[in-house]
């Protein structure tokens, strides 16, 4: 790929500079210079030239396209560990229960591994109405190469429309392998998934250019559409015991199943001491805190109300609060029942990490603060106030 401003076209205007999300563009003696160590040949600056000055070569497409009405139904890829289905899983099939709605298509499981009858029910009850089963001793833990071949000979032989997989260390080494087995787009990290009403493709909705704004990317020619989505960004659906599933049992011969690398151990994460993720309640500092004895008073509400602390980067990065404790893009993501966001401003980046919480407290002395337009409830106040008169009336009222 290649790009150049014809000078002769250029006539200074600077709305390429505007439309350039990496500020290389400038303007040098009335015509625009594009800075190639800064450019990542993204393409932006390209529509917003009136003037076609600049120049932007692209190679031809060499993949041949897949007849699209082929793709059928949404598939989730369904993790276990140890032989239990993860709960990403479950969040991803809600997710898949409701796109299948708009399109009118059912939704598949694909679980690989090994004695995992006992599972099938709750995967059916989450709402997979098929599951599609491969099970072979060498496939009881999760190994890139022989996955990724099953997932890619599954997708070949169904051809499913689009395939949603948890941004999880097995759903990114897996997913990923068979994106490119199998020559199809793959948006990582969504935090919405949709359907466009009148092109009926997937619409995923991600942060980008360093998460200052939000991308919504398509895959209109080839199939399936592939997304990864983080833990807890979805919701599970509510289990129904009476949904059945239609198990489709899979076997390959026992030469897929071999793998280059040898799993030695399973060696369990040593969690810190802030499970955030699994928190219900969790109590979150920012910048307003001014300061990390200041964190005191919000330990203090979170111990009355069995809560997790957490913070937005901006406090982690002023070292206030350890990493571990931060929510956001390039932190946690969390979705638990409460989530008292305490002298946090709401930056997209926040948000991302927080959003799909069931209630949102904000406490914020800013009444035009962005976190209100997310927050179910919203104090305009002095957090130095509010927390600890909430700290109190939650002890009262818990009688602790
Ligand atoms: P500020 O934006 O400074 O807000 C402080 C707020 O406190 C203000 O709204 C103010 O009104 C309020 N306040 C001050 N004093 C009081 C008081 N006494 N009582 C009540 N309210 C008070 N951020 C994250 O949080 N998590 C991430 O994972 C993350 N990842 C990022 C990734 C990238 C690539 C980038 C570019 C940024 C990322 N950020 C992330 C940073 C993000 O853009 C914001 O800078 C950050 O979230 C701001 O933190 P804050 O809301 O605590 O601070």
């Amino acid at each position: 790929m290649s790009i150049q401003i014809s000078v002769e076209k250029c006539t200074g205007c600077t709305l390429c500079l505007k439309a350039c999300p990496f500020g290389a563009i400038k303007i040098v003696e009335k015509k625009a210079v594009i800075d190639l160590n800064k450019c990542t040949l993204c393409g932006a600056c390209v529509p917003a030239c009136k003037f076609k000055a600049i120049i932007f070569e692209r190679p031809a497409h060499t993949c041949v396209l897949p007849n699209i009405k082929d793709f059928k139904g949404i598939w989730v890829f369904i993790e276990q560990k140890k032989g239990k289905v993860q709960s990403i899983s479950y969040e991803l099939l809600g997710k898949a229960q409701e796109l299948s709605k708009k399109l009118n298509c059912q939704v598949s499981g694909v679980l690989i591994g090994h004695d995992l009858d006992d599972q099938l029910d709750e995967v059916a009850w989450h709402g997979a109405d098929n599951i599609y089963l491969v099970q072979a001793p060498e496939l009881a833990n999760f190994q890139d190469e022989p996955y990724t071949k099953i997932l890619v000979e599954l997708i070949k032989k169904y051809k499913p429309e689009i395939i949603l997989c948890g941004a999880s260390a097995i759903g990114r080494s897996l997913i990923s392998r068979v994106a490119i087995n199998i020559k199809a787009g793959l948006t990582a990290d969504c935090t919405g998934l949709d359907i466009d009403p009148d092109k009926l493709i997937l619409l995923q909705t991600r942060p980008a250019f360093g998460g200052n704004i939000m991308a919504t990317i398509i895959s209109p020619n080839y199939r399936p559409q592939m997304a990864t989505v983080r833990h807890k960004v979805m919701q599970p659906m509510e289990p129904d015991k009476k949904r059945k599933g239609k198990i489709i049992k899979e076997s390959f011969d026992s030469s897929m199943y071999v793998s280059r690398t040898k799993l030695l151990d399973i060696v369990d994460e040593v969690e810190s001491l802030v499970n955030l993720s699994e928190a219900d309640i969790i109590v979150s500092g920012g910048r307003g805190m001014g300061g990390p004895e200041n964190f005191k008073i919000l330990e203090e509400l979170a111990h009355v109300m069995g809560a997790a602390v957490g913070a937005s980067r901006a406090a982690v990065d002023s070292g206030w609060m350890p990493y571990s404790h931060q929510v956001g893009q390039t932190g946690r993501t969390v979705g638990p029942k409460i989530y008292i966001a305490c002298g946090i401003s709401g930056q997209i980046q926040h948000l991302v990490g927080m959003q799909s919480s069931k209630i949102i407290i904000a406490i914020n002395k800013d009444p035009e603060a962005p976190i209100f337009k997310v927050a179910t409830y919203g104090i305009v106040g002095d957090l130095f106030q509010v927390v600890p008169a909430l700290t109190k009336k939650f002890k009262e009222v818990l009688r602790k």
